[in-house]
């Protein structure tokens, strides 16, 4: 088997570059928990920003922008949760919140898809949220918008859409821990590097999303991310 698996370029995940041919090709996808206060309040969950929640996706659980996302096994509420994507251009150890800032190189738009009936367990037995939040096909990215271009969003609309129909919607700027304050506390934990993508929070609204469901989320200046659950 394994001559038959062996080859000389493994095919990374990768997103799209708004006016680029050129793709950024993807190496982990970081993500924070309870950073919007209005969504923390509406899990009944508490926030320490001195210990902010991490947790990660494998990077082949990304969906590309317009493709189609499987409803997954083993789960009876699917929930969707928009969300600022940063990708990183470069990384390092122990960044200060201005380096971590300087590291981003691009944003998107993405849907943290969660398992949230496998969470709410997780939550009660005190047990790891791998199977409620890094699941295949759990985070579908939007097309990147280079920083060159758009800069560094500090307010702005990000929203999700539902058949039409508005269900998530805030200003960044309730973001508690800032873009470049969230990769200053993941960098004391991980040696980030080009490549990693930081989901970097969700706001209120989350709710079930069901086979069937189309979606479109976006903030301006980012291409939207579209899809369809099936
Ligand atoms: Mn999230």
């Amino acid at each position: 088997m394994i001559n038959t698996y062996i080859c000389s370029a493994w095919p990374r995940s990768s997103l799209a570059v708004m006016g680029r041919t050129e793709r950024f090709p993807v190496h982990r996808i970081y993500c924070i928990g309870r950073n919007y206060e209005a969504h923390a309040r509406e899990m009944q969950a508490t926030v320490n920003l001195e210990a902010p929640v991490f947790f990660c996706k494998p990077a082949d659980a990304i969906v590309q922008d317009g493709a189609d996302v499987p409803y997954p096994s083993a789960t009876s509420d699917l929930h969707h949760e928009v969300e600022l994507v940063a990708a990183l251009g470069c990384g390092g150890r122990d960044l200060s919140a201005e380096q971590g800032l300087a590291a981003v190189i691009a944003y998107a738009v993405g849907l943290d898809l969660t398992r949230r009936d496998l969470q709410a367990q997780a939550k009660a037995k005190g047990t790891p949220w791998d199977t409620a939040k890094g699941f295949d096909h759990s985070a579908p990215v939007s097309a990147l918008r280079l920083v060159s271009e758009l800069g560094h969003p500090v307010a702005g609309c990000l929203s999700l859409e539902v058949n039409g129909q508005l269900r998530q919607q805030v200003d960044i700027g309730d973001m508690l821990l800032k873009v470049g304050e969230i990769i200053a506390a993941l960098s004391h934990y991980f040696e980030l590097r080009a490549g990693d993508l930081i989901f970097t929070g969700t706001p209120a609204g989350v709710a079930a999303l069901q086979r069937g469901d189309q979606f479109r989320a976006g903030f301006p200046g980012i291409p939207d991310l579209v899809g369809r659950i099936v």
